[in-house]
């Protein structure tokens, strides 16, 4: 009997996985595949702590195919050509991704092979609904989130499939994980990434998270708490699907927390619809105007923000908190990125590369669309002249600085009073920068450069 070909990409897992799920129940032997592809056109290379992440959720997915993962490393439509040839096999199957490279990518080698004979199948594991089954009353795109989310909320969302019970897996020539070089050796910057990625990990997590998510609406805000879910790299890499999610906490229970839980589970679909529809996304804003903004060059700047020295703590605090664990907490995303963009007048793009680079979340379809939203520049973004004041933010969110004290601890002996604005103690604390820019000058800058684009 031909083998299937199962192409793994962002799907590292075997429940609720319908390219599988098809392969097994064919009836025939299946070879999996997963192709690290640095070479297609455009690609996005993964950063480096995607690569970690990727190499621990790579190993648990070959263990859990009884170490028959087939490993190959170059441009994915040839590897996968030649593997279709080599394995004798003659149907072809994958979950679709979305970012406009791979789109291109997965069309024309899905043509190509159709052309040869090979019978190539498609399935959706990656999202509730396909981006382009929601449309707005006019046939269109949807471009602002609330609309967008009535509609979804009103569909239903299908059930999950099984793991499939037996696996008649076939072998073939693979590379060594360990020679990708995935880790960082010297200096091993990822010592503190608490994580453990991998399929078991990411329902591991959910379970945990369902306990609280009746709370979620209140403690998704408060960065001194662990209030949210810390779904998304597992989501990213497909460890865990969104229907997975979405039926264990529909079926937990209801409950404001819940809700707005499954909101948020709706901007990831609301952002991933949005790259589909605009693939320059990642590269320029939605907003034409914002081509014209004059952004500031400050590479002294954007070295204090990216290494957590900017002197104002909540900034720091999420910076560092990156630099440590891979992740940052979402409100504190905003802030940073804010600071970045409105009081340092830095390109979004630039936050955005860091982001891309450090997060073992980094998702080009979230990053990008958050990205343009702190911007102003995005689609149903927040307007540019509405301007977080991180002091405001840290009082409210992390109001007894514990979190500003977990990642700098130069601030550990700093009174709660002053703990956001350290600078105006009696004595501000030793080791500790003053502030890189002066909030409120900082403030007026932005506004007179969005005024001029205005003009
Ligand atoms: C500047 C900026 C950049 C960001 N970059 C990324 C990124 O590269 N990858 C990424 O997954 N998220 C990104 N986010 C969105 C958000 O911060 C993270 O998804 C969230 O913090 C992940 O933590 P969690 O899993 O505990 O989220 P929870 O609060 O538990 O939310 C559950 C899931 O919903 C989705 N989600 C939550 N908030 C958003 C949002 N604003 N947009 C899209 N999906 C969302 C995520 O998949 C998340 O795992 C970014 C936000 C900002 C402001």
């Amino acid at each position: 009997m031909k083998p299937v070909l199962v192409w793994f990409r962002q799907d590292l897992r075997l429940s609720d996985n319908p390219a599988l799920d098809f392969a097994v129940k064919s009836g025939r032997p299946v070879i999996c595949l997963f192709v690290l592809d640095d070479q297609s056109p455009g690609a996005w290379k993964w950063g480096g702590a995607s690569r970690w992440w990727l190499h621990h959720s790579l190993a648990a997915l070959d263990k859990a195919l009884d170490g028959r993962l087939v490993l190959r490393r170059g441009d994915a439509a040839k590897i996968v050509r030649a593997l279709v040839k080599e394995g004798g096999a003659d149907t072809l199957v994958w979950n679709r991704c979305y970012e406009p490279f791979a789109v291109a990518r997965d069309k024309s080698l899905k043509s190509d092979l159709s052309a040869d004979g090979v019978t190539v199948q498609t399935f959706n594991a990656a999202l509730l609904h396909e981006p382009w089954e929601l449309k707005t009353g006019g046939g269109t795109p949807f471009r602002v989130f609330t609309p967008f989310w009535k509609a979804m909320r009103a569909m239903d969302v299908a059930k999950p499939l099984a793991a499939p019970r037996k696996l008649d897996l076939q072998k073939a020539k693979s590379e060594a994980l360990k020679d990708w070089k995935l880790l960082p050796a010297k200096p091993d910057w990822a010592k503190g990434f608490d994580w453990t990625p991998g399929e078991k990990a990411a329902h591991a997590a959910l379970y945990d998270f369902l306990d609280d998510v009746k709370e979620y609406g209140r403690a998704r805000d408060l960065p001194d708490r662990d209030g949210t879910s810390r779904l998304s790299p597992h989501l990213h890499w497909g460890e865990i699907s969104p229907r997975q999610i979405w039926q264990a906490v529909t079926t937990h229970g209801h409950s404001g927390g819940s809700e707005t839980f499954l909101k948020e589970l709706g901007w990831r679909e609301f952002c991933t619809q949005l790259l589909f529809h605009n693939p320059t996304l990642p590269e320029l804003p939605l907003d034409k105007r914002f081509e014209k903004f004059q952004w500031r060059k400050s590479a002294k700047d954007f070295e204090a923000w990216t290494k957590g020295k900017t002197g104002i703590p909540i900034v720091d605090a999420g910076m560092r908190q990156l630099w440590q664990t891979g992740w940052m907490h979402n409100r504190v995303r905003m802030i940073v990125a804010s600071l970045l963009i409105k009081h340092l007048g830095i390109h979004w793009r630039e936050g955005q590369a860091w982001f891309w680079d450090t997060l073992v979340d980094a998702d080009l379809a979230n990053n990008s669309a958050n990205w343009q939203w702190v911007a102003g520049c995005g689609a149903d973004a927040a307007p540019f002249f509405r301007i977080f004041n991180p002091v405001l933010q840290g009082e409210k969110f992390d109001p007894r600085g514990d979190y500003v004290r977990r990642f700098v601890p130069e601030l550990k002996a700093v009174p709660d009073k002053f703990i956001h604005k350290p600078w105006t103690a009696p004595q501000p604390p030793a080791g500790y920068p003053a502030p890189i820019v002066d909030l409120a000058q900082g403030r007026e800058r932005a506004l007179a450069a969005f005024q001029a684009l205005k003009r």
